[in-house]
């Protein structure tokens, strides 16, 4: 019998909802029209459909419609808010301060401001993954401009504390940018409250589409950006380029959808996490990695003491899960987050991701687990799912989220 196949990789990208697909449709089928064309009917029946899905992705995260700038996707997000501010303010100072365990949309971005004259300060973490406020307030110095820490970590699905870090920053006249990819859907952000200056959204990790994210820019008080795509002046000149409609579309059904169904979303999945934590106890020694409390319940990353994951995932083919301890390259190198908490190579590279989401059942997790089982009861060398053992390279399932 073949196996069930069961998708727990929701950190890395999600399905597009099926309402989505069919609010994107007439947006590629009919209304062709140029957004930017306000000359004539087609241009702005395009550009009304832009504009209710800017105030769409704005409500989600208490923000004006004016404060949202699209992009093609948080990474883009990332570079515009991070070289933007960082060289729109060079005047002010060239310190910028960042946390080990950013993505690497941040970090590598980081790195090459470093190498045009920046100074960057990446800040450690203890096992929990959370940035203590003290250690950041003891990094920031008169020159500091910019500072960057993610709201839900995607290897590990911490929440850092944003409205404390934020108020650290504002009382000192530093910008704060949040990398909120992961957050969309799972946490309530109002940014009406909360201290933060740019926040890069996506719509692919929260049911919308790949290709399409937002920079949220504040307005009051005013952030200045230096523009990274020069063109037609698109976006109040900070992002040029014709604007996907449909794309835009997607992402405002998205969020729209994820604003009305957030909570009860939240509370399902909790439930599924807890039956997930519960089945991984009883498998051996199973160690979660991040603070338990401070989380967002869509994501586990264990470590299965003294088992190579890399195997283990081999043996549970049809399942779609991340193992950790793999980076994007092929370097073998262990992931940067779980060094950052302070896990040692070997508990890295014994470690899995799942992440769970809105189609997820108890089912699936019961499969899950089954196969874990199965996969764990010949330590060290699970068996493969069908037939005899296959000599040869290892697959490598890369995190890539
Ligand atoms: C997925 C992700 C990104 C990159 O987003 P894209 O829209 O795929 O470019 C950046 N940051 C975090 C935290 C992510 O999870």
């Amino acid at each position: 019998m073949p196996h069930r196949s069961v998708y727990l990789d929701h950190a890395a990208t999600t399905p597009c909802d099926a309402r989505v697909v069919d609010a994107m449709l007439p947006w590629l089928r009919e209304h062709f029209g140029n957004p930017a064309s306000r000359g004539h009917a087609w241009g702005r029946e395009a550009e009304d459909a832009v504009q209710r899905a800017r105030a769409q992705v704005a409500a989600l995260v208490g923000a004006e419609p004016s404060e949202i700038v699209w992009t093609s996707g948080a990474t883009e997000s990332d570079n515009l808010a991070l070289k933007g501010a960082a060289h729109a303010r060079c005047a002010q100072g060239r310190h910028l301060v960042t946390v080990k365990t950013e993505h690497k949309a941040v970090l590598d971005t980081m790195h090459a401001l470093g190498r045009q004259g920046f100074e960057v300060t990446s800040l450690d973490v203890p096992a929990s993954g959370l940035l203590d406020p003290e250690r950041l307030a003891g990094a920031l110095r008169a020159d500091t401009t910019l500072v960057s820490v993610m709201l839900v970590n995607n290897e590990i699905g911490v929440v850092q504390d944003i409205a404390a870090i934020g108020a650290l920053c504002r009382a000192r006249g530093i910008l704060l940018h949040v990398d909120a990819a992961q957050a969309s859907g799972k946490v309530a952000i109002d940014l009406a409250t909360l201290p933060v200056d740019l926040m890069s959204l996506t719509a692919h990790k929260s049911y919308g589409p790949k290709g399409i994210g937002a920079l949220y820019v504040r307005r009051k008080p005013r952030v200045r950006l230096e523009p990274q795509m020069h063109g037609g002046g698109h976006e109040r000149g900070l992002r040029s380029g014709t604007l996907a409609t449909h794309q835009c579309v997607g992402m405002g059904e998205a969020f729209r959808i994820a604003g009305e169904e957030m909570h009860a979303e939240v509370e399902r999945v909790r439930a599924l996490q807890r039956r997930l934590l519960a089945g991984l106890a009883t498998l051996g020694q199973v160690d979660i990695n991040g603070d338990l409390e401070r989380r967002v319940p869509h994501n586990v990353n264990a470590s299965f003491a003294g088992v190579d994951a890399e195997r283990l995932t081999s043996a549970l083919e049809g399942i779609a899960l991340s193992t950790a301890s793999a980076c994007a390259s092929s370097s073998g190198e262990p992931s940067h987050v779980l060094r950052a908490i302070g896990c040692s190579d070997e508990r890295a590279h014994s470690s899995l991701r799942l992440s769970i989401g809105r189609h997820t059942t108890a089912q699936d997790i019961d499969t899950v687990l089954e196969r874990l089982q199965g996969a764990l009861a010949v330590p060290g060398a699970p068996p493969p799912p069908h037939g005899p053992a296959r000599p040869g390279p290892t697959r490598h399932t890369a995190l890539s989220a």
